[in-house]
């Protein structure tokens, strides 16, 4: 017991300061314990920490001039985090906030996410401490070509196959595709989320939000339950959030409520395709917020960020696809209060421990991101096979396979619950273990 208690402590020791990447550690050490302890893995006590330190970290130095004239210097990064599975894939973030941390913990987490979507896919991320957002297209470009400079050496289609995330979408994935392209001369699918002529897959945006939702139906399902008017809150500015709602209206449910970073919109009447239609020109026109919803639409009112967040809203379903950690303890009570059933991440580690803790402990059903938001990467990692193939797949065929991933995703979850004897429902444990015992496989496979 002892021991297995020092390979956590040794993880955290060798990486002081990195709070979030020791959060999603300890998360996944606390589900595999029993595994460990009951398991010939033991033997391989190093196994864990193995998977904790990443092959491989790249960080460099991004210049770039602004429109002014002016050289500016980010810091560039890409974690290469575990080829066990396949080439290292897992997306890119741009925002102010990205440090060594934070990529560590979203590069763990895709380790564990990728393995669930039974596609051969390792796990890396990246980006940089760039903000896109007030910047010209034209810095966007120059940036995005300087961060590619550096990168192109460590990436490649069957090396390792970046992708979105927070910052980064279609726009800056054609301006790194290019960058690429022009130094190896060669149209390689060595990026993901590319636009729909040149190589990109058809479902490629709307895969998080989409799989977000089928993965919500069969976890109701499990509970003779469905998404018919359900009552839901969707957090988020971004391609998650928005598909997602898209998705939960094709299914019947009820969205009152969604958010951006200048804060959120309740809308008791509710969501319907019109109203999603202004809400996405407002969201990818010219950095309106989205108060622009509550000045078209009587019924819906804005609340500038502040105390108040849109959990405090009375729902049967939450979907938090915004950032890591933005619903702690008293959101996760106060939606219990208020009569929550399920709560399905779409972003990677939404939910404080603390939070995930009392929903499972007050049965609220859980669905933790690495399987519940790994439809994007899985998309993704058809549209890998579509460029090996040198063709498209359309997008409801698409749409086909992405619901047998999730519903296979959910039956691996459920299977491991039954093997591992976890409490019914049990997701977190089951997604957090049945990933591993791939990977370790894998990994102990090849010595
Ligand atoms: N950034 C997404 C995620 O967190 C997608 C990664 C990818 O498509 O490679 O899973």
């Amino acid at each position: 017991m002892s021991t297995l208690n020092n390979i956590l402590k040794s993880v955290i020791d060798k990486n002081p300061n990195e709070a979030e990447f020791h959060q999603a550690v300890e998360e996944v050490f606390e589900s595999i314990l029993p595994v460990l302890k009951a398991n010939n893995l033991y033997v391989d006590e190093k196994l864990f920490e193995r998977i904790c330190e990443p092959e491989r970290i790249i960080s460099f130095r991004v210049c770039w001039t602004d429109d002014q004239g002016k050289v500016q210097i980010n810091k560039g990064y890409r974690i290469q985090m575990n080829s066990a599975l396949g080439p290292y894939k897992g997306g890119l973030r741009f925002h102010p906030s990205v440090n060594q941390s934070i990529l560590k913990f979203l590069a763990f987490e895709q380790v564990f996410k990728n393995a669930l979507t039974g596609l051969m896919l390792g796990a890396g991320k990246g980006g940089a401490d760039f903000n896109p957002k007030g910047k010209s297209d034209g810095e966007v470009m120059r940036f995005c070509q300087s961060w590619m400079m550096e990168a192109y050496r460590h990436i490649g289609h069957f090396t390792d196959v970046p992708a979105g995330d927070i910052g980064v979408g279609e726009r800056e994935i054609g301006y790194l595709f290019g960058t690429y392209k022009k130094i190896q001369n060669e149209f390689q699918g060595v990026l993901t989320g590319k636009g729909k002529d040149w190589g990109g897959s058809f479902l490629r945006p709307e895969a998080t939000g989409y799989g977000l939702v089928h993965f919500a139906h069969f976890m109701l399902t499990e509970i003779d339950e469905n998404l018919n008017d359900k009552v839901c809150l969707v957090s988020g500015a971004g391609n998650v959030s928005q598909f997602a709602i898209e998705k939960l209206l094709h299914e019947g449910a009820k969205v009152v409520a969604f958010s951006d970073s200048t804060g959120f919109i309740h809308d008791p009447e509710g969501m319907t395709e019109e109203k999603l239609d202004y809400l996405k020109t407002v969201k990818n026109g010219q950095r309106k917020s989205i108060s622009a919803f509550a000045d078209k639409y009587d019924s819906a009112k804005f609340t500038a960020v502040g105390d108040k967040n849109l959990w405090s809203i009375p729902a049967d379903c939450a979907f938090p696809c915004a950032t890591q950690n933005e619903l702690d303890e008293s959101d996760a009570k106060l939606l219990k209060q208020n009569g929550l059933i399920l709560l399905a991440e779409g972003a990677n580690m939404p939910c404080t421990p603390k939070a995930i803790n009392y929903l499972q402990k007050t049965n609220v059903l859980y669905g933790p991101g690495k399987a519940s938001n790994a439809g994007g990467v899985a998309v993704s990692g058809l549209e890998m096979t579509q460029n090996r193939m040198g063709r498209y797949w359309t997008k409801s065929d698409l749409e086909k396979q992405l619901r047998t991933i999730m519903k296979d995703i959910h039956e691996k979850c459920l299977e491991t619950i039954i093997k591992h004897d976890l409490q019914k429902q049990d997701y977190l444990n089951a997604a957090n273990i049945g990933a591993f015992e791939k990977i370790a496989r894998a990994m102990h496979a090849q010595g």
